[in-house]
């Protein structure tokens, strides 16, 4: 797929390419997947995808445009995305073919499997036996 035709908050359910529109939030946990079908039967096919983002936000209690919300400056907010809006990987791409990739860290940034032993500390006083 190139880099013109990802899907973005401005692309209606006509042109969306996949059969699911998922929803999910950072805040509230909330989150689902809607068919397309039944999405563009609702909201009709010209809707676009930032305004049912918009319409799964309005049901968050962090909704930031909620008006019996006080509008606060470092308050909750609502985290409400959709994964597959300018992702560059399709949503049902089997993981054996996305191939390798590189992830920060490595060997070093790994836990130990056995825990450090415990060093005990004297008490003053005390003699060696
Ligand atoms: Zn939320």
């Amino acid at each position: 797929m190139t880099e013109a035709r990802l899907p973005s908050p401005h692309t209606s359910l006509r042109e969306f390419p996949y059969v699911v529109v998922r929803f999910r939030c950072h805040v509230c946990e909330r989150g689902g997947d809607a068919r397309l079908a039944v999405l563009a039967a609702k909201y009709g096919s010209d809707a676009l995808v930032g305004r049912l983002l918009r319409v799964f936000v309005a049901g968050c209690p962090w909704d930031p445009q909620n008006p019996a919300r006080k509008p606060q400056k470092y308050g909750m907010r609502c985290g409400g995305y959709c994964p597959d809006v300018l992702a560059p990987r399709p949503p049902d791409l089997p993981p054996s073919m996305t191939g390798f990739s590189l992830i920060q860290g490595g060997k070093a940034d790994m836990l130990p499997a056995e825990p450090a032993p415990i060093e005990r500390r004297r008490r003053v006083g005390d003699v060696d036996v």
